[in-house]
């Protein structure tokens, strides 16, 4: 096995692995390890990445060549140059990702993260207002722009992603790719990565889980979640109608869940669905005429929703209930590890709350990493408490938001989605999910 040392090991280059791997790379050796395949893209959306210099690496003796070769064979991407690593930036992957609202908010934490400039060029869409049919009577319009922090954006979700991947190699990250499984543990005072396909051990006093609602790292080394509820999200990317130049995020509870729709800056329409997981209804809303039938009862989607939808349009069904890591449980693991966005907490869609958190996690863990620096056992002990007292506080105010808002729809309290809600507290909605 080829053994490397890094000062911290992410694993996951969503938002949050990204941001911070953004925020220490330039001080300290950075591994990002990412399960997907992340693609070169042609030159669209502009020049090749400058060249970092290489990372410290100590080699143990079977090591027959330092990580900066493997990046020749391609299991290792980075801005740094290699012979043969994907040429250009990292590609966006094929299927959009779902999750595109950024509230007014994160200007500070993008500023922060010296990203602020390369996300305005990027045409993300500003944020109009919201039509929402939530609360009994009308349907309510919010406008975004009373906003002190400004409307926010809905965001063009694979270049968001791929900016803030870019960022970090531009940092100095070492980002590798295509990772087959990987076998994680405390060694000696320090953690252990183990990548079996690819032959490599990687160690570093920091590890972090930003694995997404995998939660992967985490539930590997034994520790719980905490699930809120189960909710699945079935959604869609429609095309739109030809007069469609609406702006609006569309918002409205239905018998057993509630509807979204937006325009996302692709001009396609995304149209989302949220119920349990176990109810009788899922399986035939997967089925996009029947999804479309069902929306088009209620009167704030039915003017803006295309008649008809391509046959390839296609209904994706994701978790999107509520969930987070079990703090007693964190709490007692060794020092060094973090579980930032929402692998930590992750949050119902209807808090629109889940990528600003992927950010100011990211940025939590990256100061308390920081000012923990060379302190030792103590200090690392210290910092990971400081970020656990932070995450239980953002729980509980999600939580008291999240009752709030659910207990709006006074028309439907007697139907069982909302009667479930209603009914939650901490104590009686959370249940430990047996760890992987
Ligand atoms: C239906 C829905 C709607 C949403 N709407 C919004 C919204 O409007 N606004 C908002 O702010 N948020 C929204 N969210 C939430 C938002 O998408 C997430 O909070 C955000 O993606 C979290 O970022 P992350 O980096 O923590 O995780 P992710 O974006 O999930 O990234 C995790 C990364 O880890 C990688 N990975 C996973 N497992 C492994 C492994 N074993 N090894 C290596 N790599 C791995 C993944 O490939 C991925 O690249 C929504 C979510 C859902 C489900």
């Amino acid at each position: 096995m080829r053994v490397a040392d890094w000062d911290a090991i992410i694993v996951g280059a969503g938002p949050a692995g990204s941001a911070l791997a953004t925020r220490l790379a330039p001080q300290r050796r950075v591994l990002v390890l990412e399960r997907a395949v992340l693609r070169a893209r042609t030159a669209a959306h502009g020049a090749p990445l400058p060249a970092e210099p290489a990372p410290t690496e100590r080699v143990s003796p079977d090591m027959q060549a330092p990580a900066t070769a493997v990046a020749a064979t391609g299991a290792i991407a980075s801005s740094r140059p290699a012979a043969a690593a994907p040429p250009g930036r990292i590609a966006a992957p094929p299927v959009p990702r779902i999750g595109e609202s950024l509230p007014g908010a994160a200007r500070v934490l993008l500023q922060r993260f010296g990203l602020l400039e390369r996300f305005l060029a990027a045409g993300h869409a500003e944020r109009g207002a919201t039509i929402s049919h939530w609360d009994d009577g009308d349907p309510v319009w919010f406008d975004h722009l009373r906003d002190p922090n400004g409307p926010g954006w809905h965001l063009d979700r694979n270049r968001f992603d791929t900016d803030l991947r870019e960022a970090a190699l531009a940092a100095g990250a070492t980002l590798a790719d295509e990772c087959g499984p990987l076998h994680a543990s405390p060694v000696g005072g320090a953690w252990q990565v183990e990548r079996q396909d690819a032959g490599q051990i990687h160690r570093a006093p920091v590890l972090v889980d930003a694995t997404g609602r995998n939660a992967a790292i985490a539930r590997q080394l034994g520790i719980p979640r905490r699930v809120d509820d189960e909710l699945i999200c079935l959604h869609a990317y429609l095309p739109p109608r030809a007069d469609d130049e609406d702006d609006c995020t569309r918002l409205c509870a239905d018998t057993n869940g509630w509807w979204y729709s937006v325009r996302v800056p692709s001009g396609q329409r995304v149209l989302a669905f949220h119920l349990d997981a176990d109810d009788a209804e899922l399986r035939a809303l997967r089925s996009l005429p029947a999804l479309l039938a069902k929306a088009r009862r209620q009167a704030v989607l039915a003017e803006v929703l295309p008649v008809t939808a391509g046959d390839d349009v296609a209904v994706h069904a994701r978790p999107a209930g509520s969930a987070m890591l079990d703090p007693a449980a964190l709490a007692q693991t060794a020092p060094g590890f973090f579980a930032l966005g929402d692998a930590g907490l992750s949050f119902d869609p209807i808090a629109s709350q889940g990528l600003f958190h992927a950010l100011a996690s990211a940025e939590s863990a990256a100061s308390v990493i920081t000012q923990s620096g060379a302190g030792g056992d103590a200090a690392a002990a210290g910092a990971q408490a400081a970020f656990l007292a932070e995450q239980a506080a953002v729980h509980a105010h999600y939580r008291r938001r999240w009752q709030d808002t659910y207990a709006g729809p006074a028309r439907y309290g007697g139907q069982r989605f909302w009667a479930m809600r209603r009914a939650a507290d901490d104590a009686s909605s959370s249940r430990i999910a047996a760890s992987a």
